[in-house]
């Protein structure tokens, strides 16, 4: 990290003109300040930026994000929670600038009055014109402008859009009214990629919905996911667990229930063993239920955005019965057909099911389906941050189980396998078995282009550890499934 003294800032602009602010207050303070913030639940002060600023019943609130860690930790916090004494101010060009602390200088107000060009400034939430509504049809705007000017070119849908971006009417699937929750009916040309990464906007930077409740959870959101505005107002946003619909109360929930059928997801149940069943939806058939399911698992998904057309898409959706039905616990969507060799494209754990090896259960069974097609897999990049640690953890695994079990050739006293056998045993691509060997520090180079895999025993043991902790398994012979061949089909 480079921070900036006093000699780097006289580069841009006078000595005089520096020493004219100093920031002894949190008057001066706009959205891209960078300052010392107690984080709420501990007593640190990492760095954080400022995101947005509003003001309520007199006192301010500041929408926060700490520099160095996951966005989901981002909050709103009070004035006191601010270290107003080493303020970086934005900078013109939208870096921030570094201060010197000792000497209380800070940024002319000059440079600072230029905030970001992507983030406009809302003192108030209620000035805010961007909201789920807004957002959704400025994506399908997006989408029918791109259509026009090249439909061959297949590229995401970028959704969130900046408030400039023009209004379409408005889809009725965001509505709240019962039974509204339809989906547009729309003819769109292939697309790729299941979510994309989104702009940097102020709004979609800033989690809107603070709770969902769903079954018997309630679980407070992660990150943006343009549910209509009106829900994101009220304290909690009810959630059918069986069909994904969205209410305004619990009142207006029951209602549902008492209409809603569903007792599980729709699509077929293509595997069940115990209490865990796989269901198989098709994006196209279950449109609503698949935008519903995109618009509850953007809440817990950062980088990647919503896509509203989920016509080339299945969902496997992971449940755990009980009496009451079938509740949700993961999910993950794949592409029909994708050019790249990948097997899933959106995957998650519900956090009250998150750290009990549901995760790699979900991994487990894609790459299941991968054998079953004869296909080597990979997941749609970026991955989360904790999807990469299950997928590490899931990697490591399968690969170490593989080559403990090796049976010692004949001729020779060591064990032979090749790289491209431990992908055709596991469905596991290439680059990511080869990138998993090096990351346990496995590969010794031994001579003409051969390796030798070495395994301490403090891998071994720690593998084993791990193995007898991993209870929940795919069992393949539970697997009742066919591949489909999706491009001998005309459209999805
Ligand atoms: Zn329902």
């Amino acid at each position: 990290m480079e921070k900036n003294n006093l000699s780097n800032l006289s580069h841009d602009m006078t000595i005089p003109d520096v020493l004219s602010s100093i920031c002894d207050s949190t008057s001066s303070l706009v959205e891209g300040c960078r300052l010392p913030v107690k984080m709420s639940g501990s007593e640190d002060w990492p760095l954080a930026e400022i995101i947005s600023i509003r003001e309520e019943d007199g006192k301010i609130f500041y929408y926060v994000h700490y520099v160095d860690f996951n966005k989901r930790l981002d909050e709103w916090v009070r004035e006191e929670d601010l270290d107003t004494r080493k303020v970086q101010f934005p900078r013109k060009d939208g870096l921030t600038t570094g201060q010197n602390t000792n000497t209380g200088i800070s940024t002319p107000k000059r440079l600072i009055s230029t905030s970001r060009p992507t983030s406009p400034v809302h003192h108030n939430l209620q000035d805010v014109q961007v909201n789920g509504n807004t957002v959704l049809q400025a994506a399908l705007q997006k989408k029918i402008n791109r259509k026009r000017k090249a439909p061959s070119i297949s590229s995401p849908a970028i959704i969130p859009a900046t408030p400039s971006t023009p209004i379409t009417p408005v889809p009725s699937n965001v509505t709240i009214d019962e039974d509204s929750q339809e989906v547009p009916n729309e003819k769109t040309p292939r697309q790729s990629g299941s979510m994309v990464t989104h702009h940097d906007d102020v709004v979609t930077r800033m989690k809107n919905v603070p709770l969902i409740e769903l079954g018997k959870h309630r679980i407070k959101p992660w990150y943006f996911s343009p549910y209509p505005q009106e829900l994101c107002a009220l304290d909690c946003i009810y959630i059918c667990e069986f069909c994904l619909k969205f209410r305004k109360s619990r009142k207006c929930l029951e209602r549902h229930l008492s209409k809603c059928n569903l007792r599980n997801p729709p699509g077929n149940e293509i595997y069940r063993k115990g209490t865990i069943s796989f269901f198989e939806i098709d994006g196209r058939k279950n449109k609503c239920y698949a935008q519903n399911l995109c618009l509850l698992a953007k809440l817990f998904l950062d980088h990647k955005t919503l896509y509203y057309d989920t016509d080339p898409f299945l969902f496997y959706v992971m449940t755990e019965f009980d009496n009451r039905g079938f509740h949700i616990v993961g999910y993950f969507s794949k592409e029909k057909e994708s050019s790249e060799d990948y097997n899933v494209a959106c995957i998650l754990t519900l956090p009250p099911y998150q750290r009990m090896g549901y995760g790699k259960m979900l991994i487990e069974f894609s790459y299941e389906l991968s054998k079953f097609e004869g296909k080597l897999g990979s997941p749609e990049k970026p991955l989360s941050d904790l999807g990469l640690l299950s997928y590490r953890s899931y990697w490591a695994q399968t690969i170490l189980e593989i080559l403990m079990n090796q049976e010692t050739d004949g001729d020779t006293d060591r064990p032979q396998i090749t790289i491209n056998e431990i992908c055709e045993m596991t469905s596991i691509k290439r680059d990511d078995v080869i990138s998993t060997l090096r990351n346990l520090n496995l590969l010794n180079y031994y001579k003409h282009g051969q390796y030798i895999v070495c395994i301490n025993k403090e891998t071994i043991d720690q593998h084993k550890k791990s193995m007898e902790k991993r209870k929940l398994r795919i069992d393949p012979k539970f697997l009742h499934w066919t591949p489909k061949d999706w491009s001998k089909k005309p459209r999805y």
